[in-house]
């Protein structure tokens, strides 16, 4: 669901009502502020917190929920027999509910001893799932951060890859986000420029059970100081795609895709500066980037001018010196830019 349609939602408006939010313009982030206090009166008892994953478990014992991963189908039963036997009857069709799509379902517990916690998050990690399961917990806890009364019996999924999901399954996407890469945490150890490697250093110090590719989105994102992480693959215009939609074009006229930046993920400290690339500019002949792509030059750094950057209007970008960092992957190349 994209931001705007999520924000207008007429289940996130009731979502912060029932929550008892003051809405404004823009519940979704009136929601995340919710979560964000919940979770600092969370880490009030625990000053010592000092990484994600800490904050992590902090999270789940606050919130009352045990997560039980699944690493091998074996596990999947015996995890299946044992909260069976507790008296857990939903436990009955795990093994169908944790379909291809469903990376974690939390449960309320129903026949619970007095000492146990009040939820259960069984998290998927089985096969590819295991990239995921960072994120998998926290949007599981995403959605017991936002639990109103109203819903208290309802099981919680996870679905990815699914265009069109229910605003709440977006709104906890939005929520995880926030809490999985939370900056108060990152920040003290982000020092200097960003690189590959020294955010790699920071996924093994604070969150080492995250993915590689979500914490380079994610600690860049957090970073104090201003970067740009770019996608660069193959594409067309704008303009060249919807002639193709709409079929204007006859085989020979087929324009030819170019390498150009199809993500660009600039943080907020590079939003407040000047430092800037738009999305689907094409990337310059002489960039590292391109010869990455074409093989000419292998993974590094280079100092270059982002003047290069030219529109699809021949405008181009204001000059500015700039480090810019690759890693070239089958049919991308991924790049950290930073002002030099
Ligand atoms: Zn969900």
């Amino acid at each position: 669901m994209s931001p705007t349609s999520l924000k207008r939602s007429h289940k996130i408006h009731s979502l912060a009502s029932d929550l008892g939010i003051r809405t404004s313009t823009d519940p979704v982030r009136d929601i995340v502020r919710f979560c964000e206090k919940r979770v600092a009166r969370f880490l009030k008892d625990f000053p010592d917190c000092k990484t994600l994953s800490q904050l992590l478990d902090i999270s789940a014992s606050k919130l009352g929920t045990k997560f039980e991963e699944i690493h091998s189908d074996d596990q999947l039963n015996d995890v299946r027999t044992r909260y069976l036997q507790c008296g857990e009857r939903s436990f009955a069709s795990l093994h169908e509910e944790l379909a291809p799509d469903v990376f974690g379902i939390t449960f309320k517990r129903l026949s619970r001893k007095p000492w146990e916690l009040p939820y259960v998050s069984v998290i998927d990690c089985r096969l590819d799932k295991k990239y995921r399961s960072y994120y998998t917990k926290w949007h599981e806890l995403g959605h017991l951060l936002i639990l109103t009364d109203q819903m208290r019996l309802a099981f919680r999924r996870t679905h990815f890859g699914l265009d069109d999901k229910d605003p709440e399954e977006s709104l906890v996407d939005v929520i995880a986000g926030a809490f999985g890469f939370l900056p108060d945490l990152i920040q003290p150890v982000a020092k200097g420029r960003p690189s590959f490697e020294g955010i790699e250093a920071i996924r093994m110090q604070l969150c080492p059970e995250a993915s590689q590719q979500a914490s380079i989105i994610g600690i860049s994102r957090a970073w104090p100081t201003p970067c740009i992480l770019l996608q660069a693959q193959l594409g067309l215009k704008r303009g060249e795609r919807r002639d193709i939609a709409q079929g204007d074009l006859g085989f020979h006229d087929r324009p030819i895709e170019v390498l150009r930046a199809t993500q660009v993920s600039p943080n907020n400290a590079a939003r407040a500066s000047s430092l800037v690339i738009f999305p689907n500019m094409r990337v310059p002949d002489r960039s590292i980037i391109h010869k990455v792509f074409t093989g000419s030059a292998v993974d590094g750094q280079a100092i270059e001018d982002l003047a290069w950057w030219e529109s699809s209007d021949g405008s181009r970008l204001p000059a500015a010196k700039v480090l810019v960092e690759t890693r070239g992957g089958r049919d991308d190349v991924r790049a950290i830019i930073t002002p030099q």
